[in-house]
């Protein structure tokens, strides 16, 4: 027996799910002991090794989420909207710790999401890196410091596969502004441009996004007013970033209270 805690994957053939996998297994601090997959996928049955090209590492890829997450003390998710809502449902009944990664919530998925966590932890972060939680306080600062002459505008880029925008760090950091600057983001948020959209509205807070090529994420906020502009820019380049931080957010909320928390809890920023 060892009191490593047991951690499941989502999602295992995901961008995200095979970079957790890897992260796991090369942890001294947990254990992998269970990687799901939709029903029907090639790998369901095959070893995770394996099925990824490389040697048997003794955990079998399976559909069923009841019977790992009953092994399991964290499930790190980074699928779709849909499967995260099931994911947490199940994961507050097995008491697991759940680490949500997955962006593009709507409202009611949040509202079941917060439901889930009356029972057990959940950590959820549109972002997991350590750096864009610190952009996320810079900006809200920045926000705080400058009045309405600072147009606000988020430019942010990602691969070509990516489904939902803005990206969930781009809101994160459009959250901070709109903290900062003491309004509500529904209230001023201006994304989608496109035609003859009139000029920019004072104080609103801008959303731009650029899909292409393998980007793994780039974020800019952009403080532009009359004679000077300043940028706040993070670039991730490499997916190890976000899995390190899911796992670190798995292995803090062992000892927590069930309640939802997010990666500025985490770090402690
Ligand atoms: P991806 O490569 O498309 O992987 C998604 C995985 O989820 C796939 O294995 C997919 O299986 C699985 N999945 C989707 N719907 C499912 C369902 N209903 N039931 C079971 N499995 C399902 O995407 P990714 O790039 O890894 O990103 C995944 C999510 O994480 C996105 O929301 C992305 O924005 C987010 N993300 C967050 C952070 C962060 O730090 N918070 C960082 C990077 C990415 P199929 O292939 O069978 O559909």
């Amino acid at each position: 027996m060892t009191d490593r805690p047991g951690i499941v994957i989502t999602g295992a053939s995901g961008r995200m799910g095979q970079m957790l996998i890897k992260t796991v297994l090369a942890s001294d601090k947990c254990r992998l002991v269970g990687v799901l997959e939709r029903t029907g996928h090639d790998w369901i049955g095959q070893d995770i090794g394996t099925a990824t090209g490389g040697q048997p590492v003794g955990v079998a890829v399976t559909d069923d989420a009841v019977e790992v997450f009953a092994k399991a003390q964290a499930v790190i998710d980074f699928t779709a909207p849909a499967a995260t809502v099931g994911f947490a449902g199940l994961a507050a009944q097995a008491r697991a710790v759940h680490v949500i990664g997955t962006t593009g919530l709507s409202d009611d998925d949040l509202k079941a999401i917060n439901a889930a966590a009356r029972h057990a932890v959940i950590v959820r972060a549109g972002n997991m890196s350590l750096g864009v939680n610190l952009l996320v306080q810079l900006t809200k600062k920045v926000a705080a410091a400058l009045d309405e002459d600072f147009d606000i505008e988020i430019i942010e880029a990602h691969h070509n596969q990516k489904v939902d925008a803005p990206s969930g760090t781009a809101l994160m950091l459009g959250e901070a502004a709109a903290e900062g600057r003491g309004v509500d983001l529904k209230d001023v948020s201006d994304s989608g441009r496109d035609g003859i959209t009139g000029a920019r509205k004072r104080g609103d807070i801008g959303f731009s996004a650029i899909r292409g090529g393998d980007i793994v994420g780039e974020h800019d906020v952009l403080f532009a007013a009359a004679g000077e502009r300043i940028v706040l820019r993070h670039l991730a380049t490499d997916r190890a970033i976000f899995a390190r931080g899911a796992l670190k957010a798995a292995l803090w909320g062992q000892d927590k209270a069930p309640g939802e928390y997010d990666m500025m809890d985490v770090l402690g920023i």
